[in-house]
């Protein structure tokens, strides 16, 4: 039987968020620096045998009942419906994000393998500006992405939409519209500091208040049960679809936080935020058995803190970009 792992501040954690590759095929200036990245290699990233050993002690041990895959971008990982069937068979919800581009081409696959749930990055509806923002001309390829995820099965297909001052807060009421033609839910998420220029500043952060008001001053709009989840869900009061915000920044949802982040190259973290980890890696190269890796792993949740302090003095930046944590 699993035992529930219980962190410092009565949280049960119970949701793994992999990233299973630190590549990626875009360079969204509001997540990775200008100039890219330097790609980790190869032998630094975990083996899909070590992801699922890592994945099978927080199941098994710890009943874990999530398990989201995301990078970098998952889908350059070759393979990757390998991996997918492996998790899907731990019986958990599996889900991905990712930025769809070559979801035309996989997402059949990946519905087969096991995979039930994505989550899809679009922030702009205008292919010039989309294309200013990601670095690539790939606005019809997301597109498609979309339209493929929706046919192979996908329920839900989300599409998260980062909302950045200045850059893409005229397309709020698009982006609903969007959502409400296509049935797919739109998730509007607060630009958090994690890109990786250091550019983010907390006058362009569009809160989710402003952004709700903008979508309800269109769409009348009914909140719905939250739960644990990060995202405010709210219900068209027409019956046309919901849509759901994620304010990190101005309205932390912390107090319900149950997660725990794998990063590529198997460092444990407790929050998006944390500046410290758990090198996994080396408890599974080194020969550790599971019971050294369950205990890496309570020892990293003993540590996770009650919450995020952006705005406050003590916040520090983490060292890692958003791309190197996954969301
Ligand atoms: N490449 C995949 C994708 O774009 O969906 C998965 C990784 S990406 C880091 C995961 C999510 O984080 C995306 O929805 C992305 O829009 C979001 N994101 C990236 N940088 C962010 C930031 N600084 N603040 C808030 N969300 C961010
Ligand atoms: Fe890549 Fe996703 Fe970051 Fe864009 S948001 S640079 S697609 S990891």
């Amino acid at each position: 039987m699993p035992v529930q792992l219980i962190d410092p501040h009565g949280r049960t954690v119970r949701d793994l968020r992999i990233s299973i590759t630190d590549r990626c095929n875009f360079r969204c200036t509001y997540c990775m620096p200008h100039e890219g990245m330097q790609w980790l290699p190869r032998d630094e990233i975990l083996s899909y045998e070590e992801i699922e050993r890592v994945a099978r002690v927080c199941v098994e041990r710890y009943g874990f009942g999530s398990i989201r895959l995301t990078g970098g971008e998952p889908t350059v990982r070759a393979h990757l419906p390998v991996l997918v069937s492996r998790l899907a068979a731990l019986g958990v919800d599996l889900s991905m994000t990712t930025n769809g581009a070559t979801l035309g081409l996989s997402a059949a696959d990946l519905h087969r393998a096991g995979l039930r749930r994505i989550n899809i990055s679009l922030d702009s509806l205008r292919p010039e500006r989309f294309t200013t923002i990601t670095g690539r001309d790939a606005l019809d390829k997301v597109l498609a992405g979309i339209d493929a995820a929706v046919e192979a099965g996908f329920e839900p297909v989300k599409v998260n939409c980062v909302v950045v001052r200045g850059v893409n807060d005229d397309e709020i009421q698009d982006f609903a519209g969007f959502g409400r033609d296509k049935g797919v839910e739109v998730r509007f998420i607060e630009w958090m500091p994690l890109d990786g220029d250091g550019q983010w500043s907390s006058a362009q952060v569009v809160p989710a208040r402003e952004i709700l008001e903008t979508v309800a001053a269109r769409w009348p709009l009914a909140p719905v049960e939250r739960g644990s989840a990060p995202a405010e869900r709210f219900a068209y009061a027409d019956g046309a679809g919901h849509i759901g915000v994620i304010g990190s920044v101005t309205q932390p949802f912390c107090a319900t936080c149950d997660r725990v982040r794998l990063t590529a190259e198997g460092q444990l973290r407790n929050c998006l935020f944390a500046v410290r980890e758990t090198d996994l890696r080396q408890v599974l190269r080194s020969g550790g058995s599971d019971d050294d890796l369950a205990a890496a792993i309570e020892a990293e949740v003993g540590r996770k803190w009650a919450g995020h302090s952006i705005g406050k003095v003590q916040f520090i930046r983490p060292a890692r970009s958003m791309s190197q944590i996954g969301g």
